[in-house]
């Protein structure tokens, strides 16, 4: 009754570019592109009477196409269910959405939802369990959502590695590059020492051009210099960022043909169909590949073509004579063919070759029942038993019933699939290059783990470094002072001349002068530099400028996130499951700008 309306039946086409995931995720579970409800259907599911009725009909159409789910028709009641005038209306479409795609995690969404709007607390806690246990066993959530969370979290490290090198480098250079100058005889100390650290800087760039290898680079000639706990988080915020160029080129694959290829494998999984779905299949996976061979058997089951879709899952088993999916689809569809002693036959193969697929055993017992077979009938229910008794009474809980008719078990399509597709070789996107080539990674193939070795290797030498003999900044004055050029000065903290300033030793007036004023105009600079920092680089910059601070590194960290979030809900928008693509740029955006308000006023208090 229903199969004409459903005939058109498509979840939605979008071409996969850098954003597909996020919007079709979106499209699908926000029910963007549901079908029209049939009127019959719209009619039974509004009489209460007639709920047994709607149950029959879904299952009558579940049976026909060999449906596991039907999301396009869930989404339909979904629509419905929005549009009801009450929610106790919205409750009956969302029971029929149920029915039609019980492992759709929206449904029990919406019916949670809606059990918390009737105050219905027993339907809200099952419907909440149900989503919960949905949503973590949907192949493209457990893809996309790591995936977006990892991508989050490396841009967040990046950011905040940035924002360490900006405020530490103007700082700590200065000390390093007089160490620098120190190490070359007296009269070439005029021009060789920058001559030679331009030089050196130059060759490096030469043979790892980009920013990333600027940046390593400035990272490590200040290393040592760093007090011990900002080196720590410093490496850990590198190493992060550095990372990020393999979550990069993982997303690459989602957004790539690899992700095509998995997503259509999804949406097929879904209960999609149509002929805007077999153009696409037909034009990501070759004619004679076994994934094509499977897809196109099961299109054409839905679409109402018993004889293309058995002899699309007859060509996969001439490739390959053992494969239980294909056996089973040719056995399902030998029975509704009402050849049920052929059926047995494909399905007595089946369990040969698969002899741990509970599912064939549990069809094969079946369709025995069906030819009166009692005795095999029980000892092959009992061996499904055996299998998988947990996956057989999830099965048959959920299973389509029509009164008088045996029916038989659909195989899901096995996630392993929507998952290999992605471990396939990819041609890089363009995008990613450009960002690879912006990080300086085109020239050399090196790893992404390799340079994270190094960051460590060269931090942990800064860490352990002897830093007696090391240059450190005057506290008072900040002129940089030098433990050659002064080997023996009064204190570890203060240049002599702050030292004498303070303890009023014999210094002239002139003298004098000049020193406070050194020290007014350090002092200034130094707060203004402060100030920036706070504006600039919440968190951050007080751990620096204090050598330390849980509340300062939390808020830090606080900052590189929500940055992120918010970067990212611009570029890329993370979407929050059920309620739709909605990444909350808002709410990025004010958890931002608190972090810079807390940071500037209690920056000014100090
Ligand atoms: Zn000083
Ligand atoms: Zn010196």
């Amino acid at each position: 009754m229903s199969h004409k309306a459903a005939g058109g039946a498509k979840i939605n086409r979008i071409r996969l570019n850098w954003l597909k995931p996020a919007l079709v995720m979106a499209a699908l579970f926000l029910g963007a592109n549901a079908l029209a409800l049939p009127a019959e259907w719209k009619r039974l599911a509004e009489d209460p009477g007639d709920e047994a009725k709607l149950a029959l009909a879904i299952s009558h159409e579940k049976v026909r196409g060999g449906f596991s789910d039907m999301v396009p028709l869930a989404n339909a009641f979904l629509e419905e269910a929005k549009s009801a005038p009450s929610p106790e209306i919205a409750a009956k479409y969302l029971k029929g959405a149920v029915l039609c795609a019980p492992s759709e995690p929206l449904v029990h969404a919406a019916t949670l939802k809606n059990a918390v709007a009737l105050s219905d607390w027993d339907t809200a806690f099952r419907s909440g369990k149900h989503l919960f246990d949905t949503l973590w066993s949907d192949p493209w959530f457990l893809i996309a959502l790591p995936v977006r969370l990892s991508l989050a979290f490396c841009l967040a490290g990046t950011i905040a590695a940035a924002g360490f090198l900006i405020t530490l480098f103007p700082y700590y250079f200065s000390i390093f590059f007089h160490d620098y100058r120190d190490l070359f005889p007296v009269r070439f100390r005029r021009y060789l020492p920058n001559a030679s650290l331009a030089l050196g800087v130059s060759v490096v760039l030469a043979f790892v051009p980009g920013i990333l290898a600027l940046f390593l680079l400035a990272a490590f000639l200040i290393a040592v210099y760093l007090p011990r706990k900002i080196l720590v988080l410093f490496t850990a915020v590198l190493v992060v960022s550095v990372l990020s160029l393999s979550v990069l080129n993982y997303t690459a694959r989602l957004t790539g043909a690899p992700g095509e290829r998995s997503f259509l494998l999804y949406r097929v999984s879904k209960g999609d169909f149509g002929s805007d779905l077999e153009r696409e299949v037909a034009a990501a996976f070759s004619e004679n590949e076994s994934e094509r061979m499977l897809l196109d058997s099961i299109l054409a089951r839905r679409r109402g073509d018993l004889d293309s879709a058995l002899q699309s899952a007859r060509f996969l088993l001439i490739k390959e004579p053992e494969n239980d999916l294909a056996l089973m689809y040719v056995g399902n569809i030998l029975h509704r063919q009402k050849d049920p002693v052929g059926a047995i036959g494909v399905y007595e193969e089946a369990v040969k070759a698969a002899p741990d697929n509970w599912m064939a055993f549990y069809n094969l017992s079946m369709l025995y029942t069906l030819r009166l077979n009692l005795v095999n009938s029980q000892t092959a229910m009992q061996a499904a038993e055996a299998l998988d008794a947990r996956a057989m009474q999830k099965y048959e809980i959920s299973a389509p019933v029509i009164p008088g008719e045996i029916n038989l078990a659909e195989p899901h399509l096995p996630v392993s699939l929507i998952y290999s597709q992605l471990s396939r070789p990819v041609e890089t996107s363009g995008w990613l290059s450009d960002a690879w080539r912006l990080f300086g990674v085109s020239k050399f193939k090196f790893t992404p783990y390799y340079l994270a070795g190094l960051i460590l290797v060269v931090m942990g030498l800064a860490w352990g470094a002897n830093r007696s003999r090391l240059s450190v900044r005057c506290i008072s004055c900040g002129s940089i002072k030098c433990q050659k050029c002064h080997p023996r000065g009064r204190s570890p903290l203060l240049c002599d001349a702050c030292w004498s300033l303070k303890n009023a030793s014999n210094m002239d007036e002139t003298n004098l002068k000049r020193r406070r004023e050194a020290v007014q105009a350090w002092t200034r600079k130094f707060s203004r530099f402060r100030k920036a920092g706070s504006i600039l680089f919440p968190g951050f910059s007080r751990f620096i400028a204090e050598g330390g601070g849980v509340f300062n590194v939390i808020l830090g960290l606080v900052w590189a996130f929500s940055l992120a979030w918010f970067l990212f809900s611009l570029f890329a928008p993370l979407p929050v499951y059920f309620y739709g693509a909605a990444s909350f740029p808002w709410g990025a955006f004010v958890i931002l700008t608190l972090c810079h308000v807390i940071s500037i006023r209690t920056g000014e208090r100090l």
